[in-house]
């Protein structure tokens, strides 16, 4: 039975869909066999299936099969992007990144690589100038989000991508929160890493894309698998489910893209005739979809979001939650401590519907006041 709560944080995961469920389960029981076990059928069944997604992938990133290696998701791939760093070396990234970018970056940082922590603009743009200024002769490599999972800012990936091609720095973007969603266009992008689970795939599955000519090195080592960049045994179900819930993508996002801006901006509008005292934040424009990110003045999240027994919602990303301050992406465009703690992240998705929007407004409406009584006494 599906829990009696309204799902409203679709960029922390997604649910499986049952279609991709079915496409995986053959790989657990009949077909389990070891890729690498080329020697019989059963592992030859398994390696065939992997090259199929491969291609698969390939196909909807618009890149070739041989440029696509799984990883265990995109903390992973992320890692494997910027272990190609070197003492002496100039990585460029920016203050918004996911933590599997920001984290990985201060250990290069302490290994002698100087790193360049780029501030976005109000609404979280990273700008081709800006990125421009900041490139050095020992500039090796940029990676910049294509789009962020707090407040939906989508960067111009083609514009900073090109101004790293012309000065040959390599381009690395964290696509995990754009892919699936919106298009991607790869044709100037060096690296770019995946997960399954943000687009209705299975979680501890993802990719990293690296153009033909470009080499990395890899951060798990041992058995060779992945040609060298990720060692272990082929999680062959959920690559299976991988290539399956792209495949759905590629056939609903753009329907879906069109349906979650509508409910997102119904929500917005909802918000601001209904509770005094709310800003928006991140773009009005070249946003994700599904989301909308608002702050409530005088009010914790924390305590708005317990209150909120209908819905499961969050703060921000959920690979922070641990963190208990300001979100780091709110401060980074320049919100207060204040309004970043009393900032919601909402993420809408296949199952929300405008009736959720209703009752969104209405118990936010009830749970703010009630909040706001509460500290006013
Ligand atoms: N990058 C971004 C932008 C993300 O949102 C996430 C997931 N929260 C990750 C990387 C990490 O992905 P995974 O869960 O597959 O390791």
């Amino acid at each position: 039975m599906p829990l009696d709560v309204i799902y409203v944080d679709h960029h922390s995961t997604t649910p499986c869909d049952p279609r991709v469920v079915e496409a995986m389960l053959p790989y657990f029981t009949d077909f389990f066999g070891n890729p690498a076990s080329i020697t019989h059928a059963h592992g030859r069944k398994a390696s065939t299936a992997v090259e199929d997604a491969r291609i698969a992938i390939a196909r909807f990133l618009g890149v070739l099969p041989p440029e696509i290696y799984f990883t265990a998701g995109a903390t992973e791939s992320n890692n494997i992007a910027l272990n190609l760093l070197r003492e002496g070396d100039h990585l460029i990234t920016s203050a918004t990144e996911h933590k599997s970018i920001l984290v990985p970056a201060e250990r290069l940082a302490k290994r002698g690589v100087a790193v360049t922590i780029l501030e976005p603009d109000s609404e979280g743009f990273i700008t081709a100038d800006a990125l421009r200024a900041a490139l050095r002769p020992e500039t090796r490599l940029v990676s910049i989000e294509a789009a962020n999972g707090e407040i939906g800012t989508i960067q111009p990936i083609g514009a900073l991508a090109a101004v790293c091609r012309e000065r040959r720095v390599l381009f690395h973007t964290d696509a995990t929160q754009a892919a699936g969603k919106i298009p991607l266009d790869l044709s100037l992008v060096d690296l770019a890493s995946f997960s399954a689970h943000k687009v209705y795939g299975p979680k501890g599955i993802g990719a990293l894309f690296v153009r033909r000519g470009t080499r990395v090195e890899p951060v798990v080592i041992g058995g060779g698998q992945e040609r060298g960049v990720r060692a272990g045994t082929l999680n062959v179900p959920a690559i299976v489910g991988f290539a399956a819930a792209l495949q759905l993508r590629a056939s609903e996002m753009h329907d879906e893209a069109v349906r979650l801006v509508a409910l997102r901006e119904e929500l917005r509008d909802g918000i601001v005739a209904n509770i005094d005292g709310v800003s928006i934040n991140g773009p009005r424009e070249l946003r994700l979809p599904g989301n909308l990110n608002v702050s409530f003045d005088r009010v914790e999240a924390d305590s708005l979001i317990l209150a909120m027994k209908r819905f499961s919602l969050s703060s921000g990303s959920a690979c922070s939650a641990g963190d208990r301050g300001p979100s780091r992406v709110l401060k980074a465009i320049g919100l207060s401590d204040e309004a970043a703690m009393g900032s919601i992240r909402f993420g809408f998705g296949k199952s929300n519907t405008s009736d959720h929007v209703a009752l969104l407004v209405s118990d936010l409406g009830r749970a703010v006041r009630k909040l706001r009584e509460i500290t006013a006494a």
